[in-house]
């Protein structure tokens, strides 16, 4: 802390100002190391046909494994780099290892799909196609086709015929998309017909108030009965009770995710925690289960 006497009063501002800035670069600089020494690292939350009991794959959520500061979540670290190159070199290490990990479960037989968030500066890249297709020729014991990309309504929405292009040109590739959070771009639904995306993620805010929010439910039941209509499948984010996926049910989605199926989990966890699924304890649309 800089003491306000003499000369140094003269420089107080300059001295904040420098901190921060500082601070900002050092935490630029620190994320950066933290891809090179491989801090980083995917958890994985499992994706299911609650009908079914069916587990369709995992979606791969970043974590920084913290030298000091323990395991940090996204939210801890993402927003900082927005609007930076990182987010591209983070996103190809997300890619990279999430393909690493399905050739993992492929050669113990698993064949899941693995999807994986987008940022919305890598999506802007002009050579994301090119870079993806290079990704996956790195890993050649990953299935493109079990690869999704995960990207925002509102970042899909920035250049709709771009990212429409995008999505055609990944699909060349055997690579699918969704469009993850819908619901939360307060934008016409209209552009869903030009956005080639075959899972739409009903975002969680949605799902949390169903029970008891008739204009949330009514959301619901739309979003459901548009992407149904289109011919999208349609999963829900945020199931964390046995009442909310029955009712999901009730509703026509059959596809969720949630801490009330499990919560993300690193990798090798997921392959104990798939030996102890019940397939045949799959919710019922009476809404009787078995599961805990
Ligand atoms: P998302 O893609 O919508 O991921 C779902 C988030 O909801 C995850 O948070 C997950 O842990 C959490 N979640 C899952 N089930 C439940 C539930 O039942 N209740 C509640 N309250 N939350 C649940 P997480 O891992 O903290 O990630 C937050 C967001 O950060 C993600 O939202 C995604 O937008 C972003 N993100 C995560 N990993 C990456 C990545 O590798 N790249 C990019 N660009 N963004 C990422
Ligand atoms: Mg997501
Ligand atoms: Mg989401
Ligand atoms: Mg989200």
């Amino acid at each position: 802390q800089a003491k306000l006497t003499g000369k140094n009063r003269y420089h107080a501002f300059d001295a904040v100002h420098d901190h921060s800035v500082r601070g900002l670069h050092e935490s630029l600089e620190e994320i950066a190391r933290a891809i090179d020494h491989n801090e980083l690292v995917l958890y994985y939350q499992p994706k299911v046909n609650m009908r079914t009991g069916q587990v369709l794959g995992a979606e791969a959520l970043v974590r920084w494994l913290h030298p000091t500061r323990g395991l940090l979540a996204p939210a801890q670290f993402l927003p900082l780099i927005d609007d930076h190159m990182l987010a591209v070199n983070l996103g190809e290490w997300v890619i990279r290892t999430a393909l690493v990990q399905m050739q993992e479960w492929q050669d113990l037989g698993l064949h899941l799909q693995v999807s994986v968030n987008v940022a919305a500066r890598q999506l802007q890249q002009d050579d994301f196609v090119q870079r993806l297709g290079e990704l996956l020729a790195s890993v050649p014991g990953a299935n493109p086709a079990l690869l999704q990309m995960e990207v925002l309504e509102t970042s899909a929405l920035r250049d709709l015929a771009r990212t429409a292009l995008v999505i055609r040109s990944c699909a060349q590739l055997g690579v699918g998309f969704a469009l993850d959070d819908f619901g939360t771009g307060y934008s016409s639904l209209s552009y869903l017909k030009h956005l080639p995306v075959q899972t739409i993620k009903i975002d969680q805010s949605f799902v949390r108030n169903m029970l008891d929010d008739a204009d949330d439910l009514a959301i619901l039941r739309g979003v459901i009965s548009l992407a149904r209509a289109f011919g999208r499948e349609v999963l829900a984010e945020g199931v964390e009770t046995v009442a909310h996926g029955t009712r999901l049910l009730q509703l026509g989605c059959d596809l969720a995710q949630g801490y009330g199926i499990a919560h993300p989990m690193p990798g090798p966890a997921l392959v104990d925690w798939l030996a102890n699924w019940q397939p045949d304890a799959a919710w019922s649309s009476d809404g009787r289960t078995a599961w805990p």
